[in-house]
């Protein structure tokens, strides 16, 4: 076979397997690797990596935009100094993502603005980043949509989206008092994850004592804490929040009443 037409078999092949990354650099690693007097294995493997590449970062890509998080808020953005009550060394641990490969949850409590869901976020960003599928939704969407979702297909549809991520992020539990058919839904959805060993991130504004005002029934609140909190780390932030510290030290907001 002469060189020209194993060439061509060559950009067929890549083309017939939809490896476009590989053929856009063909001829320039092609080049290279005579210049450099490289290795057939070693200009394969220049090839194939530039693919994988390409392919890992659209992943990343794809999977950042299903995962719906309308603003991405990285850790690398969060001001530590900001809020003592959030331990570096734990977000730094966590951000390595032992607790996903792991199965295990985060539950994140505190009054708002104390950065919950900003934490959240930044976490599921770096699953995102390392191509893991993840999904963010708060607790109002999840009921809104259950209850819009009457049909028995849908309701499962709705259900497989909440099971197939690899980490669920589930925002803002608490704010609103559950009905039975929802918390039967969430008790469902987190019992489901719970035993295929798939991570759930939690933020809520109450104490755990407290999601008995939540849940229409404290069985279900306490069997639903059962599961979640089996494998997990809880951070409790008591810090006062940060809008409302910006608005203070910008002096929008006076922090003693000004004497007349
Ligand atoms: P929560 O979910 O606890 O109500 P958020 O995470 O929504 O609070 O935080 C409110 C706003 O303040 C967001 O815009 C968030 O990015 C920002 N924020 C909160 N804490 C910090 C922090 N320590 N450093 C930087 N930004 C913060
Ligand atoms: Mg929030």
């Amino acid at each position: 076979m002469s060189a020209a037409i194993s060439y061509e078999r060559v950009k067929e092949h890549l083309e017939a397997l939809s490896m476009e990354a590989a053929l856009d650099v063909l001829d320039v690693v092609l080049e290279q690797g005579q210049k450099q007097e490289r290795t057939s294995v070693e200009i394969i493997d220049e090839l194939l990596t530039r693919e994988r590449d390409t392919r890992f970062q659209r992943r990343i890509k794809t999977n950042l935009r299903l995962s719906s998080i309308a603003t991405p808020k990285t850790l690398d953005a969060f001001d530590f100094e900001a809020q003592p009550q959030v331990p570096k060394d734990l977000i730094d641990e966590l951000a390595t993502l032992r607790f996903l490969n792991q199965g295990e949850n985060v539950l994140l409590l505190g009054p708002p603005g104390v950065g919950k869901s900003h934490l959240a976020i930044g976490l599921a960003l770096k699953a995102i980043e390392q191509g893991h599928r993840v999904y963010f939704l708060t607790l109002h969407d999840l009921v809104t949509r259950s209850r819009t979702a009457r049909a028995k297909t849908r309701l499962d549809a709705l259900l497989n989206t909440l099971l197939r991520p690899d980490l669920l992020v589930l925002d803002e539990v608490g704010y609103l008092p559950l009905e039975r058919h929802d918390a039967t839904f969430l008790f469902e959805a987190v019992s489901k994850r719970y035993e295929k060993q798939k991570s759930i991130i939690l933020t809520s504004n109450k104490t755990y004592a407290s999601w008995d005002d939540i849940f229409p029934d404290p069985i279900l609140a306490t069997a639903l804490l059962d599961r979640l909190l089996h494998h997990s780390t809880t951070i409790a932030i008591r810090g006062e929040s940060y809008r409302l510290k910006d608005r203070k030290m910008a002096g929008l907001i006076p922090q003693k009443r000004p004497q007349n």
